[in-house]
This record gives structure tokens, C-alpha cells and sequence, in this order.
């Protein structure tokens, strides 16, 4: 049995459309290299064999290592949860994963019948946390009323066009970590007038100013990056503290954005 933290660890590696294996593995072993500890990936984002060379490569304990995949939308029925969850322990090459979640409440999901498959993965040790994702709070409230074993974390988009307020103190109020997906809005942030001026009176990048807005909220972030310039930049966001005023300048922008919008969302 392993021996998550309690939290996820603050920062994180995204590797969604990351799937040339050396670039994958690299970016990856790279990351925890430099010290990340936390890696995100997906059954959809056909990358897990490589994430888990990634994973060889770095040669760190693996219990070191806050590891989290999600399983996709056809593969929700209970059945399909516990088959498509050994496959990509096999593809990862490891024995459990910290963090499992539901990508998306979609297709074949089922709030009491997705979630009992995940509670028996729990209970055999494969999987250490519960974890949602795109979950609005009408159905964060209904996972956790259907299951008895906690949810930890609800994974949305979350950046400076897209705050989440209403969705980020929902999940507080129910003890749910958030954690940010598109922390950089896919780019999008390096264009904000605001966020270029927060980030030149630090000396710091626009992508490291959206990480520190985020870690300021109390949000985990997993920005993807495939360079080591990259992946060292937003490792040195930890370093960048914002004050009031750059808080307060960045909740002001009110152009809103989401990125990552399909039809089977639940918005
Ligand atoms: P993102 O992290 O907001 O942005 C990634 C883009 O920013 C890439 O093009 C990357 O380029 C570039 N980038 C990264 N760091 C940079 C830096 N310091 N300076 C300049 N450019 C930089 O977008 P995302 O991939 O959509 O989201 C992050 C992760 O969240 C995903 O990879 C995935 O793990 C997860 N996610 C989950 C869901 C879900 O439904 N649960 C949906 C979307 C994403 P390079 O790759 O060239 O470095």
C-alpha cells in the first residue's frame, strides 16, 4: 500500500497532446528531475506507456511520486473501470496511482455505479484517491453523496479568463482540492496587458505570474510543458510572490475564456 500526501503537491506536470514517446518520457524525467513530484496524465491522452518510461527514467522512489491518470468516458461502467484501470497500471508500469479520476461526468457515467468501481479500486490498494474532473457543483454534491469514501480532488479549468469562484468554494466548503487545469489557458495568458505588467515588475514570466495567481487561490496547477526551458520556467513560478495589489489587478480582468469546451460537457 502506498502512502499518498493528503494534499497534491502544488505543482505539477500536465502531458495532455504530449505523445511523441522520447519528447513524453523526456519532459517528463526532465520534470522530476528539477523536482516536480506530481505528473497528470489520461487513458485519452495515449501517452501512459510513455509517461511511465518518463517515470523509469528519473529513478525516484516511486512513492516520491504523486501520480494521477483519469479514466475516459466509455469506460465508466463499472466493469470497464476496473479493466481500463489495470491496463493503464501496466502502460504507467506501476502498482497503484495516487489520484483517479473520472474524466469527465459523460457517456457511460453513472454517479453510484462509476464511483462503487472506483471505491473497490481504493479499497484494493490500486488507486489511493478519488478524484473528479469537469464536475460542476450540482454534481460534485451528488458524487459525494453517493459514495462513502472521500472525494479529494475536482480537476477544472482554472486561470486568470476563467476563475471559477462559485466552483472553487464549493469544493472548499466539501473539502475538495482543486486543481487547475489550462493554469496557462493554453497560452492565452501571455497576451494579458495585466498579467505583462505583473510580470514585468517581478522580473517574471507571464506563465510563472499565472502559476503564483493560482497558488495564491490555493490551487494546484499542472501546467504541460515539453521543453526543459519550459518546465524550469514554471518550477521557478514557485519563487514568485505576488502581493495584494497584483492579486487584486489580476481578479480584475474580466475577459472570460473557457478553452477546452466539447459537447458532452456538462455546462
Ligand atoms: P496549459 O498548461 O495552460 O498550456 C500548455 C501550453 O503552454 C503548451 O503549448 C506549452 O508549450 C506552453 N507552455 C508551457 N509552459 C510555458 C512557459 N513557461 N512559457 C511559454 N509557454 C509555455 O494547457 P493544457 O495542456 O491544456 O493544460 C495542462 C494540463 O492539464 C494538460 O496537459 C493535462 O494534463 C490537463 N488537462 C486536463 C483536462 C481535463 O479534462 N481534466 C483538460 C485539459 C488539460 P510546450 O508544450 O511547447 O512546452
Amino acid at each position: 500500500m502506498s502512502q499518498s500526501p493528503n494534499e497534491p503537491p502544488m505543482l505539477g506536470l500536465g502531458t495532455w497532446q504530449n505523445t511523441d514517446p522520447e519528447a513524453c518520457a523526456n519532459a517528463v524525467a526532465t520534470a522530476l528531475e528539477l523536482g516536480y513530484r506530481h505528473i497528470d496524465t489520461a487513458q485519452a491522452y495515449d501517452n501512459e506507456e510513455h509517461v511511465g518510461d518518463g517515470l523509469a527514467q528519473a529513478d525516484i522512489p516511486r512513492d516520491d511520486i504523486f501520480l494521477a491518470t483519469k479514466v475516459w468516458i466509455d469506460q465508466l461502467a463499472p466493469d470497464d473501470v476496473l479493466s481500463s484501470t489495470e491496463e493503464s497500471l501496466d502502460e504507467l508500469g506501476v502498482d497503484y496511482v495516487d489520484l483517479l479520476y473520472v474524466h469527465w461526468p459523460a457517456g457511460d457515467y453513472d454517479a453510484a455505479e462509476t464511483l462503487a468501481a472506483f471505491e473497490r479500486l481504493r479499497d484494493e490498494g490500486k488507486i489511493d484517491h478519488i478524484g473528479i474532473s469537469n464536475f460542476e457543483p450540482d454534481q460534485v454534491t451528488e458524487a459525494i453523496e453517493v459514495t462513502d469514501a472521500p472525494i479529494f480532488a475536482n480537476q477544472i479549468e482554472c486561470h486568470p479568463f476563467l476563475p471559477q469562484t462559485e466552483l472553487r468554494d464549493h469544493c472548499a466548503a466539501n473539502d475538495i482540492e482543486v486543481v487547475a487545469y489550462s493554469p496557462l489557458a493554453r497560452g492565452e495568458v501571455f497576451d494579458s496587458p495585466e498579467i505583462q505588467a505583473v510580470a514585468e515588475k517581478h522580473d517574471a514570466s507571464e506563465a510563472q505570474v499565472s502559476l503564483a495567481w493560482l497558488r495564491e487561490k490555493g490551487v494546484t496547477a499542472i501546467p504541460k510543458a515539453t521543453s526543459e526551458t519550459h518546465i524550469r520556467d514554471n518550477w521557478a513560478s514557485r519563487s514568485v510572490e505576488l502581493d495584494a495589489d497584483d492579486v487584486a489587478r489580476i481578479d480584475a480582468i474580466d475577459e472570460r475564456k473557457r478553452l477546452v469546451d466539447p459537447d458532452f460537457a456538462p455546462w
